[in-house]
């Protein structure tokens, strides 16, 4: 199936989408009200406005915040164990499944593997049955997905950090994905680029998800905004060897002009197929 990913209602209603995902609350922090035609999309922890809260934000063993203005972060994280704003999310969630049966979250559980050691977070580890921190750090995002899971009746989508490799979503994120796979129907994983000039990197990274993900769906969503169109099919090309679903984002026009490409390519070698 192909999809758009849009911040724009009205593009969930365009025939040429199967499945559209609209974004409810961005990792900016910005809030809109719920689709009721699409699948409400929902960045969790991720919360630039939210961070600069300091008694919200993630903080590392030196104290320092998980806020964009800090190394690689593009946006701000909360603390996952904060319960008012797990709180927050999970009505999120609940106006969501409300609005629409299906659910996407997005930007789950902790910034970097050496988040979070704000006190609240050391003091739950030591009072936890686990000895080892990841394991810890890994069962408050479990428990998360359990409690998104057990509201959402519908397909259940969960983004994740682009990293095929074996452990280091978990280590990064808490995201541990075998667990991830008993609770969601898909796995989404964005491989944003501005070109799409090589695409063995694609390969690479959607074939590594595929080896992992055998108990999920499995997508990539793919960035169409001023991307050359021939370049984004090559693209497509590459990872719909490994993926169930490739999703468009924040281009309705561009993904509608690649998936119309797609399908006439389709429809002639088909009549070709049906010649000889
Ligand atoms: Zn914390």
């Amino acid at each position: 199936m192909y999809g758009i990913v849009t911040r724009n209602e009205p593009e969930l209603d365009w025939d040429v989408f199967d499945r559209g995902f609209y974004e409810v609350k961005s990792a900016s922090g910005r809030q809109q009200s719920p689709a009721d035609t699409g699948v409400n999309a929902i960045a969790c922890h991720g919360d630039t406005a939210a961070s600069a809260a300091p008694e919200l934000v993630a903080v590392d063993g030196c104290g320092t915040p998980a806020t964009p203005g800090q190394g690689a972060f593009d946006c701000g994280h909360v603390c996952p164990t904060n319960d008012g704003y797990r709180s927050g999310l999970l009505a999120l969630v609940d106006a969501c499944a409300e609005a629409y049966s299906d659910v996407r979250i997005d930007d789950v559980g902790f910034p970097l593997a050496r988040f979070c050691y704000c006190n609240r977070c050391v003091e739950r580890f030591e009072g936890s049955r686990h000895d080892d921190w990841y394991d810890w750090r890994a069962s408050v995002v479990s428990e998360f997905l359990a409690a998104v899971r057990d509201r959402v009746s519908g397909r259940l989508y969960l983004g994740v950090h682009p990293d095929p490799y074996p452990g280091r979503l978990r280590r990064r994120t808490g995201i541990d994905l075998e667990t991830a796979m008993a609770c969601v129907d898909e796995i989404v994983v964005p491989l944003y680029d501005p070109y799409y000039a090589t695409t063995y990197w694609l390969d690479v990274i959607a074939g590594g998800f595929r080896d992992a993900v055998d108990a999920a769906d499995l997508a990539v969503e793919l960035y169409a905004v001023n991307v050359d169109i021939d370049a984004l099919l090559d693209a497509v090309s590459v990872v719909s060897e490994h993926v169930d679903d490739v999703y468009f984002g924040y281009d309705a026009g561009i993904a509608r002009a690649a998936i119309r490409r797609i399908e006439a390519e389709a429809a002639s070698g088909m009549t070709f197929g049906e010649s000889t």
